[in-house]
């Protein structure tokens, strides 16, 4: 089985989606931008530098060159073996933040999607959370060296709305978690989803 997490930067995600990947049997956990040794030095390209360092089109072109070598190097394999994959964030949060927050690329992250990924996730966990208390949580963990970091309470508003949109087109795949509930709590909406 396929599981993703996706979410607002600060929502809490990570941690659920350590938390069962400790839970499950016979399961990896990986993340995104990342998730194998060429993905990951994506990954430096993607968020180290200046805010302005590339294009949103260029931007959508190394995410996806990320998630094609991700899902070739790591997930594909691991799947062929039976084992549960848990992604923090996949392809979805491509659509929210490269499709619907810079500029109308959002045909373009399709095209690209149906082109070089096409493969969807089983089940999709949405930690939905108020974006103040997450962006006061991202901020609290910031390293400063992240570009995508504080980029404000809109911005978080409109990614937000964006993974409802994506989880009510599609509510067999999608599970809606309230985020903005203790990491116990979360936590066993996370365990009653997925088992
Ligand atoms: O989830 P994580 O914090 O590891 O993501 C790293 C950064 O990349 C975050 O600040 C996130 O907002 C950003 N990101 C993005 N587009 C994606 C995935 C992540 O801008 N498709």
């Amino acid at each position: 089985r396929f599981i993703t997490f996706e979410g607002i930067d600060g929502s809490g995600k990570s941690t659920q989606a350590r938390r069962l990947g400790d839970a499950l049997p016979n399961a990896i956990l990986t993340r995104e931008p990342g998730g194998s040794t060429g993905a990951e030095e994506i990954r430096r390209l993607l968020v180290e530098g200046e805010p302005d360092r590339w294009s949103a089109e260029t931007e959508l072109l190394l995410f996806t060159a990320a998630r094609r070598d991700h899902l070739e190097k790591t997930i594909r394999p691991a799947l062929e073996r039976g084992i549960t994959v848990i992604s923090d964030r996949f392809a979805d949060s491509t659509r929210v933040y490269q499709g619907a927050t810079r500029g109308d690329l959002r045909s373009k992250v399709d095209a690209l999607h149906s082109l070089m990924i096409e493969r969807e996730p089983d089940l999709t966990i949405l930690i939905d959370m108020d974006p103040k208390t997450a962006l006061q949580r991202g901020l609290a963990r910031s390293s400063g060296e992240d570009r995508f970091e504080d980029m404000g309470l809109e911005f978080q508003q409109a990614l937000r709305t964006g993974f409802l949109d994506l989880a009510k087109q599609d509510p067999a795949r999608w599970r809606v978690i309230d985020g903005n509930r203790s990491i116990e709590d979360v936590w066993r909406s996370v365990q009653a989803a997925v088992l």
